[in-house]
């Protein structure tokens, strides 16, 4: 047996108080407005031949337990058989779809049909272990902005869970139909959805603005009740990611699509750069990935980044047809931006209070030179039609937009570098998500069709079933009606708690 060394979690603004894997989970964003980061990252104990043998939850136990050094077999386990069941379609969880020569890994398999679901599945038991662990009695207050697919996945997850309650904030115009709706018919006395007229950067400012409020924090207290975060800032999302990029290694090895120690490409579609992230951690804790490709829509902050070392979030914000990534400031780079920085939480501070302040920032050369992991590209709005028919007209495959921004940028990808590396293309929402931007981008003739009517259209064309998901919102009631300016979010918030 390898013996696992305990992780602990420091902020990356602070580096001197550590907490437990289970308090930077319950916390959600440390004190400093900084992110948990693990003080190291382990390296797989068990070798990619023995991980070919395992299932998806094998797999996860095999990875999370690396991570979340404090919970016991048990408890871990107990996280896992809940949230990787028969919600999801299929017994594997994440399958990959071989097309055009590289591999789609579908994550969106479970209850909400976008890959948010394969943390947000976990998330709400690990949260619940975490504070019986840590002797917490107070209610736990999940707050939530979103860019459309968290919020319905985190309201999923948390509907109903005894001791918590879930307050979701989504920008009113820059969600899909198919998004909005999905939210505001939730049901669960716990749970509350809220559009704000601002765009998604302001509702996790605001988001963020609120947990950093101490009146706030202590009003709630005196009534038995602290927040958390479901964001991707929360570690409780980042670890669970982790897990499909290890067990979709593992599974092409097994199917002889590569051999053993043969290095993969990862492309990724990226708005918080949680998932990219996750991708690097697996990278290394010993996954051979080659390159992470990272992926942006028309709002291409990272694209500028990656080429010019300059993070500028002073420009225009782009509604786009992929509108989860249609982001500003990504929040997980800082993670990625304090370990490039050597893990030096003052430098990472100085970054991160020009951002707040002047809306951008500059790494050093040293700092860059470590991204050479990294190639970042973009593809506007045509790029992204475009790249939707012509997978349709070559192979009946039908991409969601995001997959698709994925997609177009692995061609630009190949086209630059002439890499021939396997690859594997994260695909992170069913289609049936984004239905209208989908079908229009195969036949304009679509156009004139009802939200429902499409679904129906893009199952017969697609050949593929209507999802649950999205059968189980056509007639369900409006339970949420609730608006409000970006600037009223604490009014809301306290009327709900009843503070
Ligand atoms: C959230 C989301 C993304 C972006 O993922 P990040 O982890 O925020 O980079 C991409 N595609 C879809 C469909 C999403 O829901």
């Amino acid at each position: 047996m390898v013996k696992v060394m305990d992780v602990l979690y420091s902020s990356t603004r602070n580096g001197n108080r550590k907490v437990t894997p289970s308090q930077a989970i319950l916390q959600g964003l440390s004190e400093d407005g900084g992110l948990f980061v693990p003080d190291h990252i382990p390296a797989l104990t068990l070798s990619m031949r023995e991980l070919a043998g395992k299932n998806y939850q094998e797999t996860a136990y095999e990875v999370m337990k690396l991570l979340l050094t404090d919970f016991t077999e048990e408890e871990l386990k107990n996280c896992i058989a809940r949230a990787y069941d028969s919600k999801f379609d299929t017994e594997e969880i994440a399958p990959l779809v071989e097309a055009e020569g590289a591999y789609y890994l579908e994550l969106f398999h479970g209850a909400t049909i976008a890959f948010k679901d394969m943390a947000l599945s976990i998330l709400p038991h690990l949260m619940i272990t975490a504070a019986k662990k840590n002797h917490v009695k107070n209610e736990i207050v999940i707050l939530t902005a979103t860019s459309g697919d968290t919020g319905k996945a985190a309201l999923a997850g948390f509907a109903g869970v005894a001791g918590t309650k879930i307050i979701v904030f989504y920008p009113k115009n820059g969600v899909s139909p198919i998004q909005e709706k999905q939210m505001v018919t939730q049901k669960g006395d716990n749970t509350f959805v809220v559009g704000i007229h601002g765009n998604f950067d302001d509702a996790q400012t605001g988001v963020k603005q609120l947990f950093n409020d101490k009146d706030l924090a202590k009003e709630m207290a005196a009534q038995g009740m602290q927040f958390s975060s479901a964001n991707s800032i929360n570690i409780g999302r980042l670890v669970p990611q982790v897990v499909y990029y290890v067990y979709t290694y593992a599974k092409l090895l097994k199917e002889e699509k590569i051999a053993d120690g043969e290095k993969i490409n990862v492309v990724v579609p990226t708005g918080n750069f949680g998932n990219i992230l996750a991708a690097y951690y697996a990278k290394n804790m010993g996954v051979p990935i080659h390159k992470l490709i990272c992926a942006s829509n028309e709002n291409k902050v990272l694209y500028d980044f990656f080429q010019s070392g300059d993070y500028d979030r002073n420009r225009e914000f782009k509604l786009t047809s992929s509108p989860s990534m249609d982001i500003l400031i990504s929040s997980n780079l800082e993670r990625l931006i304090y370990r490039i920085a050597g893990n030096d939480a003052k430098k990472n501070a100085e970054l991160m209070t020009a951002l707040s302040e002047k809306g951008s920032y500059e790494i050093t050369e040293e700092m860059r030179a470590q991204l050479a992991d990294f190639y970042g590209n973009f593809a506007d709005e045509r790029e992204t039609a475009d790249r939707i028919r012509q997978m349709y007209e070559n192979t009946g495959y039908v991409l969601d937009t995001h997959t698709a921004v994925a997609s177009a940028v692995y061609r630009k990808y190949v086209s630059d570098t002439k890499d021939e590396t396997r690859t594997v293309i994260a695909s992170t929402a069913s289609p049936f998500k984004f239905t209208r931007s989908v079908m229009n981008a195969i036949d304009p003739k679509y156009d004139d069709m009802g939200d429902f009517e499409l679904v129906d259209e893009l199952s017969k064309i697609g050949n593929v079933e209507v999802p649950k998901a999205i059968e189980e919102i056509r007639t369900a009631p409006v339970l949420h009606d609730h608006v409000c300016d970006k600037t009223q979010m604490k009014a809301a918030v306290k009327q709900f708690l009843g503070i």
